[in-house]
């Protein structure tokens, strides 16, 4: 090959890996195509990842926040709020509030508070079965990238956070979905919390906590802003609370990514 037609296919090929890595790069930085759902159990349950569905929201990211259940058990030693349907519509305005100082795209579904749990078996059963099923036709129809959901803890160990993160997590995978290729669980690094009953029940040993999101003041403002639309909810004490948390974190929320190693084994010892 001559010198010069070397030269030209060498020209052609950085030509064609230069537009190659533009596209790259275009893909990389556009967030057009690029989406997230958080799937929580109440409305407030937002809160603990608030910051992030701010930050991205600023950076293009279509937000996606499912709330699953209404709230009507929400009662507090701070508010004169008696449970039951009045409660209900007072947390859906104060979500939509929250949603909208956010800038996400709201699904809040009408299923009750504790999951009918007071209605034993055949009360909470075909419940919870049933979010499962609205969960996945949600997955389906949104075709989010990312679902950011509960670990086992359930941040305070309440039973319909743990069961919405178990049911995000069937619907995640029962099926090898075109799109939604990832799924968080939301976790405090044990390091992190000072109560020892707590870190047993809430803490997550930082090792397996392999996302650490950082968001900035401003994102802490708009995710403080949000928290306090839920008036009925939240107490001074709370406010605070949350402010030491995220100085606690360095304005960090940290995830598990759900992961499966790509090998098959024949043995569970190697
Ligand atoms: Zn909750």
């Amino acid at each position: 090959m001559s010198k010069s037609r070397c030269f030209r296919k060498l020209s052609f090929t950085a030509l064609f890996l230069l537009l190659l890595g533009f596209n790259t790069s275009i893909a990389q930085t556009s967030s057009d195509e690029l989406s997230l759902m958080a799937i929580f159990a109440h409305p407030d349950d937002e809160m603990t990842i608030a910051p992030i569905l701010s930050k991205y929201v600023n950076e293009g990211v279509k937000v996606y926040l499912v709330v699953c259940t209404d709230g009507r058990y929400g009662t507090n030693d701070f508010t004169d709020h008696e449970a039951g349907e009045g409660l209900v519509a007072i947390r859906k305005e104060e979500m939509q509030c929250a949603a909208e100082k956010l800038g996400v795209e709201l699904i809040h579904l009408d299923y009750h508070d504790q999951l009918r749990a007071g209605e034993g078996y055949d009360g909470h059963v075909p419940h919870a079965r049933q979010l499962i099923i609205d969960l996945e036709g949600i997955v389906a129809d949104k075709n989010p990238d990312v679902l950011i959901t509960w670990g086992p803890d359930g941040g305070s160990t309440h039973m319909d956070h743990r069961l919405v993160g178990a049911s995000v997590t069937q619907v995640f995978l029962s099926q090898i979905w075109d799109k939604t290729k990832k799924l968080y669980y939301v976790g405090t690094p044990s390091h992190l919390i000072d109560e020892p009953e707590r870190k047993k029940l809430a803490g997550i040993d930082s090792t397996y906590l392999n996302v650490g999101i950082k968001y900035s003041d401003k994102d802490a403002e708009k995710a403080m802003q949000s928290l306090k639309c839920h008036k009925s909810q939240v107490s001074p004490g709370m406010i605070q609370w949350r402010e030491e948390s995220s100085k606690k974190s360095n304005n960090t929320i940290f995830l598990r990514e759900f992961a499966v190693p790509k090998k098959t084994k024949k043995s569970v010892f190697n």
